[in-house]
């Protein structure tokens, strides 16, 4: 099977499953255990933050960093297409009555940042307003980079203006290794940091939120709040340090892979595709249902989400050999329902 609907679907290893099997737990909502105070150590260290909570999630990330920064009648500015605003079931503003302010983001994942300062709210005395707290910025966005030029753009408009900064980095680590940058670097300046385990770097389950002492400490209650206190969780602790001591560079292998899988595709009649962006593409078929497509490929062992445009992601269960078997697919797919 070959399956690029998504990074998510990366299965533990079996040097990943080593680790869990021999991993020593204890009970973590004592902080006893061995194995989730070493990640939130190793995640901390490694992003350049004060300490890390490990969570179930990246959405219970999102969630707890900000709930962390926000109170009741606060507000955070967000992309319209983030994944904190869009794909989290609202739940800064069901579980914190936290409002989020939605501003478009263009192509490249992008606010525009005089329309961004348009929409923070500056007199906090006004009472008609919600209090603008929080800046969030998601890097990767679809796959794309932020330039690191605009990111300090960004946070300095946040300081001028007294908001927290959070990164959600589902998958900055993708941003890390295409900008040739340490991850502490493409965390830097953020108040807190969500990362994922279980994409591209392979874990079962979780995510780390990292950020200042602080900001942890009441994350870390809130995580209780929402159900989240896990006792002998180091089993998957384990394998998410596992992830992050080992599996971090080879993201480049991904882009190789996504970048040969791009160029293949682009030869085929009617097809055009966007990116690659680090481990993404966005491809799109002219004269063809993608629905149909997706079946011939299934029937071959390839999975695809039939959407248009078709997002395939390249991910450490797919080699290149992977890619070039499903370039042949593709073609013979394509070419005989194009005609
Ligand atoms: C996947 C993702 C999340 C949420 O992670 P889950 O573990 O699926 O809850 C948050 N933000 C971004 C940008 C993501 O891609």
């Amino acid at each position: 099977m070959i399956d690029f609907r998504s990074d998510t679907v990366t299965k533990p290893s079996d040097a990943m499953r080593t680790a869990m099997a021999q991993a020593e737990v204890g009970d973590d909502v004592y902080g006893e255990d061995p194995s989730i105070n070493a990640l939130e150590a190793q995640a901390a260290k490694l992003l350049g933050k004060d300490a890390g909570l490990f969570v179930s999630s990246g959405t219970q990330s999102n969630l707890l960093a900000i709930l962390a920064h926000c109170q009741r009648g606060d507000e955070y500015l967000v992309g319209q297409q983030a994944h904190a605003y869009l794909f989290e079931a609202g739940g800064a503003a069901v579980l914190g009555s936290v409002q989020p302010q939605p501003v478009m983001l263009d192509t490249n994942g992008l606010f525009d940042l005089d329309q961004l300062d348009s929409a923070i709210k500056r007199q906090p005395s006004m009472h008609h307003f919600a209090h603008s707290k929080l800046l969030c910025l998601e890097n990767t966005h679809d796959g794309k980079v932020l330039p690191q030029e605009y990111v300090t753009d960004a946070q300095t408009l946040a300081h001028e203006h007294g908001l927290g900064l959070h990164l959600d980095g589902a998958r900055m680590w993708n941003a890390s290794v295409a900008g040739g940058q340490a991850p502490a670097e493409t965390a830097a300046g953020f108040d807190t940091v969500s990362v994922c385990l279980s994409k591209g770097l392979g874990a079962p389950v979780g995510s780390v939120v990292v950020g200042r002492q602080d900001l942890v400490d009441e994350a870390r209650r809130w995580r209780k709040m929402v159900g989240g206190g896990m006792r002998q969780a180091g089993i998957l602790a384990a394998a998410g340090s596992h992830a992050l001591s080992n599996n971090i560079d080879r993201l480049a292998q991904d882009h190789a892979n996504a970048i040969r899988l791009a160029e293949g595709l682009a030869k085929l009649p009617g097809v055009s595709v966007d990116g690659p962006h680090t481990n993404m593409q966005f491809v799109s078929f002219d004269g063809l249902d993608p629905a149909v497509l997706a079946e011939k490929l299934a029937a071959e062992d390839i999975l695809v989400f039939a959407g248009s445009p078709m997002r395939l992601v390249c991910h450490l269960d797919i080699s290149t050999k992977d890619v070039e078997r499903a370039l042949g697919t593709f073609s013979s797919a394509v070419t005989e329902l194009v005609g």
